[in-house]
């Protein structure tokens, strides 16, 4: 009996919990297992919900969910058990041990469904199974409705059921509405896939339905006598594993493999089989948004998601089933979850310039292909697609390497030499607006934040965007091609040797674009400890906003070596983050791995549309950081270097330039004493404009934090600097370029050559040129490890779930970047002196 039937004061024992698996789970995590008594406490007729008392608690369940729960009252149990005994032993035995052999009996009832495409070989193997001689043919629809039949094995009596052929769980066909419907309403305990493994890219896409819906599902890897007469080589297990489904060899017309089929069947039943885990195909970053987003309303109803899982009804509105969206009318949110499956649908369509059903299918095959590709050799002649054919020579085995170092030395030599022509456009640009501001306008502290601050700080970053640009046209259109995945398989052998999956090397690579979509792409990787690992590797993954820095410090100190060196700092990021993922592998994150499927989407031809989109996606980003963050950092930083406006020693200056200037002032002086007077007053001022800057609070800050970089040769404007960094990395160069500001003429020295420049203040290097070529080395050292930024740490809070590894990750580079600077700075300076 349904435990929704049981009345108020009524009691039952479980016999089994049916539904799809996250339900199971969650009732079974509120103690409704096997062999426990329910009593219901409150039933009242038409109400939601019930009251019952499980283990002496007061649980309240939906009509529902009780619905799917089985339970056996000593009135079944006797008729259950009548058959097998007496009436008088019958009468004899205590209720407790009645009901107890009740529900054994009751929950060794197995209910099977095959389901699978027309010719897979389903009623063969329900003929054999059942006994039956029902009628097969070679042709599909031979089976129009479903046929039932039961019999025993092991103790266990099945239920079995052989439903109509589909290829798929559309609602196209009168089958196909019928097998969804016979799932959804008959709720079987297991559905059996048959397949056809001749045909295995096709076949398997039924499965990829079959997974989205969250059911216990068994494969029947059919007609493998074919396969093996073909010579062809298909490691199940390893597809078993990557699907989380159990997969049984068959050769269903002789009936061969069908006591292994019953087996698994019983220990996927009894929950004792290692490989079936529910997994999610991962149908590519934008149509996993649209997921997402439709799901959030999706799940607030909370009944529709006890038979359904909600990633599936999303998967299906996608699609545009009808079937699905006639369900959801019921709903009392239909309206605003069609307007965002409607507004999604949009979007996806606009970008990739194809409709929805297709994008899915594509992922879907995309997903089988992966799996294949892992599992799967063909013998002899191979099938010849265009796909195969550049997939044979991009991820060959000697010349994938090198296409692939290839391509992405092209995207950074691309992206600097291209980048350098619009870079000196808006440099020009901006230089000529702050001339012009200055000249506009009178002297004061508004004037001094525009050209000072604000043209200056945001000026000095905004430069950087067209490199930015055609960065992420570079990664967008790998992306959108379908060339990344390829990527990450040819990666896969070398990022297992750090204990990773070729899966984590498309975050690490964007992590070279931004760190922030990096992080958020490591979603795709199933395990957790392989997540956390590559989360929290990516931050030494350069990111485009470090680059900025880069190019200023190398090409003021390096200007013969800055492209070498600027890849070896790259090199070092990716050198530290192999480093760490293995340190990390072998000490906090030490897991078996559950193997999983690497998506091999079909190549497409990106549309210009879709990459530009793309790229405009990531760049606007940058943009709203420069008009958000960088802009208020940007102010911060000048409000606290322009305040206070007085020192000291501030009266003293005023005082000497005083007397200075009054000599000036005498008719009776000649012309040659006139000019180095002008030069003793100009040198007096900025004496006194660098006194006042030491004085600024900005200057106290930095003298406060100036012991602990000290040791790596940084000065304290340095210090500011990478203090302001933390809020994005571009910001440090703005508040570069906002502190050497100090001249009181602004003069037409670029940032370069103020930095060249830059004399020591005080202490014992007084008077030395702050920046040595080995300062500049361990600067950029500090620069590429130390704490990300504030996006990134708030990024892993949120994908990690927790502010534990955020704050982790702050220590952990910041302390790296400190040791390693130093060790650069000290070591350096031993070899050069
Ligand atoms: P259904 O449409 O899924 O019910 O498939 P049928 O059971 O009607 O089988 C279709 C055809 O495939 C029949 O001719 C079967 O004899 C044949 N067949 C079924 N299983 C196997 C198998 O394992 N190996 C081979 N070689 N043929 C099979
Ligand atoms: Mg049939």
């Amino acid at each position: 009996m349904l435990l929704s039937k049981l009345k108020t004061g009524e009691f039952g024992i479980i016999a089994k919990v049916k539904g799809r698996g996250a339900f199971r789970k969650r009732i079974t995590e509120m103690g409704f297992v096997k062999g426990k008594k329910v009593i219901v406490v409150k039933n009242a007729p038409l109400k939601d919900p019930i009251e019952y008392s499980i283990m002496g608690y007061e649980v309240s369940l939906r009509r529902s969910e009780a619905s799917l729960i089985e339970v056996i009252t000593p009135e079944e149990a006797r008729h259950l058990l009548s058959e097998k005994y007496s009436e008088q032993q019958l009468t004899m035995a205590s209720e407790p041990d009645l009901v107890k052999n009740g529900v054994r009996e009751a929950s060794k009832t197995i209910n099977i469904a095959l389901v699978g495409n027309p010719n897979a070989g389903k009623t063969s193997i329900f003929n054999h199974l059942a006994g039956a001689r029902e009628h097969v043919g070679n042709y599909s629809g031979v089976t129009v409705d479903s046929k039932n039949a039961s019999f025993k094995y092991k103790g266990y009596l099945f239920n079995i059921t052989d439903l109509p052929g589909t290829y798929s769980l559309t609602a196209y066909t009168p089958e196909e509405v019928f097998v969804r419907r016979f799932i959804h309403e008959q709720n079987p305990d297991i559905v059996i896939n048959v397949v056809d493994s001749s045909n295995l890219e096709r076949n398997l896409y039924l499965t990829t339905q079959l997974i989205d819906m969250d059911i216990r599902v068994i494969l029947a890897l059919n007609m493998y006598d074919e396969l093996i007469e073909r010579g062809d080589k298909f490691d199940y297990t390893m597809m078993g594993k990557l699907l989380g489904i159990p997969f049984v060899p068959t050769v269903g017309s002789k009936g061969k493999g069908l006591d292994k089929l019953l087996d698994t069947t019983i220990n996927v039943y009894t929950e004792k089989d290692k490989i079936t885990r529910h997994i999610h195909i991962n149908y590519g970053e934008e149509i996993e948004r649209s997921i997402t987003s439709i799901q959030v309303e999706i799940k607030k109803n909370s009944q529709l998601i006890v038979s359904y899982s909600s990633r599936y009804l999303v998967i299906k509105l996608l699609e545009k089933d009808r079937v699905v969206d006639k369900l959801l009318k019921a709903e009392p949110n239909y309206q605003e979850i069609r307007n965002i499956v409607n507004h999604e649908i949009l979007r996806l369509e606009s970008i990739y310039h194809d409709d929805t059903e297709t994008l899915i299918t594509d992922a879907k095959y995309g997903f089988i292909a992966g799996a294949l590709k892992e599992t799967y050799r063909e013998n002899p002649h191979k099938r010849h697609q265009t796909t195969r054919q550049i997939d044979n020579i991009l991820t060959h085995k000697f010349w994938g390497f090198p296409i692939f170092i290839f391509l992405i030395w092209l995207t950074f030599f691309t992206t600097f030499t291209l980048g350098q022509y619009p870079m000196s456009w808006i440099e020009s640009g901006v230089e000529i607006l702050g001339i012009f501001i200055n000249s506009i306008m009178s002297d004061g502290p508004l004037k001094d934040l525009l050209v000072n601050g604000i043209i200056s700080g945001v000026g000095s970053v905004i430069v950087f965007l067209p490199n930015i640009l055609i960065l992420f046209f570079f990664i967008s259109m790998l992306e959108d091609t379908g060339y990344m995945a390829r990527a990450a398989f040819i990666m896969d052998k070398l990022m297992h040797k750090i204990g990773l999956h070729g899966k984590s090397f498309i975050p690490l690579i964007m992590g070279f674009g931004c760190n922030v979509p990096a992080i958020m792409a490591t979603r795709t990787i199933e395990n957790r400890n392989n997540r956390l690992v590559t989360m929290l590797i990516t931050p030494f993954m350069s990111c485009s906003a470090r680059l900025p820095v880069y190019i200023l410090i190398l090409g003021a100190f390096f200007p013969e070596h800055a492209g070498n060196l600027l890849f070896s700092i790259y090199l070092l990021g990716i050198i530290l983050a192999v480093a760490t993922a293995m340190v990390f592998k072998k000490t906090i994150f030490k897991t078996n791995d559950l193997p999983f499927v690497m998506e091999l989407p079909p190549y497409r031809m990106p549309t210009l549309r879709s990459i530009l989109i793309h790229m405009w996606h990531k760049g606007s980003q940058y943009l709203k950081k420069m008009s958000g963050v960088i802009l208020v950092a940007v102010i911060f930083v000048w409000a606290l270097g322009y305040y206070p406006r007085k020192s000291n020693n501030t009266q003293e200056f005023d005082k000497k330039i005083e007397i200075v200037a009054e000599k000036l002032n005498t008719n009776s002086i000649p012309p040659i004493l006139r000019d180095s007077l002008t030069t003793v007053i100009h040198q007096l001022q900025m004496k006194k404009e660098a006194d006042r800057q030491v004085n600024s609070y900005l200057g106290r800050i930095g003298r406060f934090i100036e012991p602990a970089i000290r040791p790596m040769g940084f000065d304290w404007k340095m210090g500011v600097s990478l203090l302001s960094g933390v809020a994005a990395k571009e910001i440090v160069v703005s508040t570069l370029g906002v502190l050497y500001q100090s001249d009181v003429e602004a003069d037409n020295n670029n940032l370069v050559e103020k930095l060249r420049n830059e004399t020591h203040q005080s202490g014992k290097l007084q008077g030395k040129h702050v920046f040595t070529k080995v300062t500049a080395i361990a600067f950029l050292i500090f620069i590429l490890i130390y704490f990300p930024c504030v996006a990134v740490i708030s990024a892993i809070k949120s994908e990690s779930g927790s502010w534990k590894w955020a704050i982790f990750t702050i220590f952990y580079t910041t302390s790296l970047a400190w040791l390693l600077a130093f060790l650069a700075y000290q070591i350096g300076n031993l070899i050069i002196g």
